[in-house]
């Protein structure tokens, strides 16, 4: 059989194509021939231009339902799909062109000027333009191009996408995710979240991430399942379409936002079958006040770039509940691990309940980074484990839960601090909504922890007090040694907060 992924893709649409496969919020419908015919000119296009086996068509443009397009169609063509987030800006497009050298790049034409500048010092010999309106020469000359296509044969092993990193811990790294990478971990979450037929999936992500291009898309894709596409997410817009969707996925600002809102109720969500999130921690107050707003329970999960998804709460209560603050189990082929290093001694396996690095390894993760062989090979085990550089237990009866990143990590006079563990009861106390712990060099710790603090609105909690509530329940070496109280906490677009940004800022306290 062929191993592309779109071939698996393809084979899930419903038997009549004319049913409809995205709704968006400007009100077109696309049926599902739409997305055959569509993803075949694209492909035919694509497979015209002469391109080398594998080569990258790196794509930075608003979200549309042609975005995807084009992303299937570069699946179904067999070549490297390589999304940029569209935030990026010169300096950052300079590096992920010049790192991943597309033969073909694909902008809007607000930046055509200055992007095809960048792409042709990179060696890149096509360049086209797609906007939100369905305009742009990519679909001019894709419109010229025949719907029929025969789905490109792929092995395994055979790349389909380079997913960069967020960019959270430091510079984005280029994953390199095979169509095995993607397939299995569709079909595994197809059975594990209970997709069936009829379900409708609202999608209100970004689609340069895994979370909205893969783990959304391909979840509807591969179910045959309609999508009500939103190309930005508003909050009121999506609680009013919430009545004939059954599946939402969201990163955790999404809930927090939505919760803010008050048309955000039990009626609004009687529709729904499955409430999702991921990308960043939940915290357990969002995940209390959905339950008690709308009577649904969200599902969190755990994944990267590197991995797409690698833990999910259960589906069914006959797995078990779906636990607050937990990530779950281990995805069905998923092998994680939680490990020790001590220095002079070999890594051993934790105890149950004992915090150490998360380690995994499974059909789902990546073959490695882009360009980078000494990285690559600095983050997996001899035994071949990837060290997902969060760090995190496993208890007693298997759920996951992660503390934190291993780069987040203080260590304060020799003393490990979990930031997450402070944050925790920091945003138990009245009048916080957030809030974020990071490390600072310390002259005589080395590092200490600083916590930056977001009230709730018309709340402004008292930095000394909050500092002096821990000092009552928490030993003195996890007591950060400052507490500022913000408006709010720096972001990413999928709504990580930036704790190397924090640190920065933050750094010249002690020293
Ligand atoms: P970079 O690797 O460039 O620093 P990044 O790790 O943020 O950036 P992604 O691959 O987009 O890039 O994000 C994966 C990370 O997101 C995970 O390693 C984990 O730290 C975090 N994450 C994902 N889901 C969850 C979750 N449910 N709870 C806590 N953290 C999560
Ligand atoms: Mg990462």
């Amino acid at each position: 059989p062929n191993a592309n992924l779109f071939a698996a893709l393809r084979a899930a649409f419903p038997h009549d194509l004319d049913e409809i496969a995205v709704e968006t919020d400007d009100g077109l419908a696309y049926s599902w021939r739409d997305l055959e015919r569509a993803s075949a000119m694209i492909a035919n296009l694509l497979g015209s231009l002469g391109l080398k086996p594998g080569a990258r068509v790196a794509v930075q443009v608003e979200k549309s339902v042609e975005a995807m397009l084009l992303y299937l169609a570069t699946l179904r063509a067999g070549y490297v799909f390589l999304p940029l987030n569209t935030a990026y800006q010169r300096a950052e497009m300079e590096y992920f062109i010049g790192n991943a050298e597309p033969e073909v790049v694909v902008c809007t034409s607000a930046n055509l000027d200055w992007v095809e500048r960048i792409a042709k010092a990179a060696g890149t010999r096509w360049v086209f333009t797609l906007d939100e309106n369905r305009t742009g020469t990519l679909l001019g000359h894709a419109a010229t191009c025949s719907a029929e296509h025969e789905i490109v044969r792929k092995a395994d092993d055979d790349l389909a996408a380079i997913l960069y990193t967020s960019g959270t811990t430091g510079r984005s790294k280029g994953a390199m995710l095979s169509h095995r990478n993607l397939r299995s971990n569709a079909e595994v979450l197809k059975t594990y979240w209970g997709w069936t037929h009829g379900d409708v999936l609202l999608h209100a992500l970004p689609i340069f991430h895994v979370h909205g291009l893969f783990v959304a898309i391909h979840g509807a894709l591969l179910n045959g399942s309609k999508m009500l596409w939103f190309g930005k997410f508003d909050p009121k817009r999506v609680i009013a379409k919430l009545p004939e969707a059954t599946v939402f996925m969201g990163v955790p600002t999404l809930y927090v936002r939505m919760l803010a809102e008050p048309t955000l109720s039990l009626a609004a969500c009687d529709n729904m079958r499955l409430f999702i999130s991921g990308s960043a921690p939940l915290l357990i107050e969002t995940f209390n006040d959905w339950q008690t707003r709308t009577g649904h329970t969200i599902l969190e999960r755990y994944g990267m770039s590197e991995t797409i998804m690698l833990t999910s709460n259960p589906y069914t209560s006959v797995q078990g509940a779906r636990r607050g603050g937990t990530v779950g189990f281990p995805l069905p082929g998923v092998k994680l691990r939680v490990r020790a290093y001590e220095d002079g001694k070999p890594p051993r396996d934790c105890e149950r309940d004992e915090i150490g690095n998360i380690e995994v390894a499974g059909p789902n993760v990546f073959a490695g980074y882009w360009r980078m062989p000494e990285k690559t090979k600095e983050e997996f085990t001899p035994d071949g484990f990837f060290k997902t550089g969060d760090v995190g237990k496993v208890d007693t009866l298997g759920y996951v839960t992660i503390v934190g990143r291993s780069k987040d990590l203080i260590i304060s006079g020799g003393y490990n601090v979990y930031p997450a563990e402070i944050e925790g009861y920091i945003n138990e106390m009245p009048g916080v909504a957030e809030s974020a712990v990071v490390g600072v060099p310390h002259p005589d710790f080395g590092e200490v922890g600083v916590a930056v603090v977001v009230g709730k609105p018309g709340a402004s909690p008292d930095a000394d007090a909050i500092v002096a509530e821990l000092k009552a329940k928490l030993a003195n070496f996890k007591i950060p040694k400052r507490c500022f109280v913000v408006d709010e906490l720096p972001r990413n677009q999928m709504g990580k907060v930036q704790k190397a940004l924090l640190r920065d800022q933050h750094k010249a306290l002690f020293i």
